[in-house]
């Protein structure tokens, strides 16, 4: 019998997370022998406890709040999107060294355009928020062609500096004032922590029109107050729970090379919450 490959969530803290549970299913679909266990790093410590768990045989790992930026800096090789996203969530321990990768954009993208049906090429989307999740999507955003993204945040100089961060897109990115925002979007992706608070970010209604899909990266049992506030002004709305699913999957499918079926293990997370 085949030993199972190991695998791991990395964070502090870590016993919330459903990663285990994700990938033990995208195991048994795809008939993958892993393991994939939490693992909790002393904040002090994420370099050793990738170090130890590599030694024991790791084949990769998840990484979650607060070690993204140690895990870029960890890897000897980076994706362009894990670059581009200035943060890892995903590393691949291989004979070379250490990958790093990103997945958390790909898995919104995946989730907008394949499960919620929503086109993102040509579109203008506005992206709430500055921080690392934000960060995250902007180039899988970019890559799927939209017309234009507005990047507002309460501190607008962190809207600008991703900006000028991203600059080889000049003319599609343009940071704005959150509070001052005046036609509507065709897509709002609320990547602000504003929910986790259940506070709303302080945007004008004016954003959403009935044509725009408006989506939080925070999901939850019951619809976020962000959501409820898109709603109300006509927007049709999504939660980041299928975000949460794909940025596994295509974990998945960096270490396995398959990419599991996402849509059962969405079901079956979402009748849990
Ligand atoms: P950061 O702490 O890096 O950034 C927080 C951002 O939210 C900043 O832009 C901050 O603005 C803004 N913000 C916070 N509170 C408010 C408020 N009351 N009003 C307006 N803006 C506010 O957090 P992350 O970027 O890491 O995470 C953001 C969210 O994304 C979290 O809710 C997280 O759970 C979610 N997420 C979901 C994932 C999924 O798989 N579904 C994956 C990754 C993240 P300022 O710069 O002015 O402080």
């Amino acid at each position: 019998m085949n030993l199972p490959d190991p695998y791991a969530v990395i964070g502090n803290p870590i016993a919330h997370s459903k990663s285990p549970q994700i990938h033990a299913r995208f195991a048994e679909q795809t008939g993958h022998v892993i393991s994939y266990e939490r693992l909790l790093a002393p904040l002090d410590a994420f370099k050793r406890t990738v170090r130890d768990f590599i030694a024991a045989g790791g084949c990769g790992a998840n990484v979650t709040v607060p070690f993204k930026l140690e895990a870029l800096a960890l890897a000897d090789q980076l994706t362009p999107r894990a670059e581009a996203a200035g943060a890892v969530n995903t590393l691949k321990f291989t004979a070379q060294g250490i990958l790093g990768d990103n997945t958390d954009g790909v898995g919104l993208v995946n989730d907008i355009v394949s499960h919620a049906g929503v086109k993102l090429e040509g579109r203008r989307i506005l992206l709430l928020g500055a921080g690392g999740a934000a960060r995250g999507v902007i180039y899988p955003l970019l890559a799927q062609q939209p017309a234009q993204i507005v990047i507002a945040n309460r501190t607008l100089a962190r809207a600008e500096e991703l900006v000028s961060h991203f600059s080889q897109a000049s003319g599609k990115l343009v940071a704005h004032e959150l509070n001052d925002l005046p036609e509507a979007f065709d897509i709002v992706i609320n990547a602000t922590s504003a929910s986790l608070s259940s506070e709303l970010p302080a945007c004008s209604p004016t954003i959403f029109a009935p044509h725009t899909f408006a989506y939080d990266m925070m999901y939850g049992a019951a619809p976020t107050v962000f959501m409820q506030f898109a709603s109300q002004h006509g927007a049709r709305v999504r939660d980041g729970l299928g975000m949460l699913v794909e940025q596994a999957a295509a974990s998945f499918l960096l270490w396995r090379g398959v990419m599991p079926e996402t849509a059962s293990v969405y079901q079956m997370l979402r009748e849990q919450l």
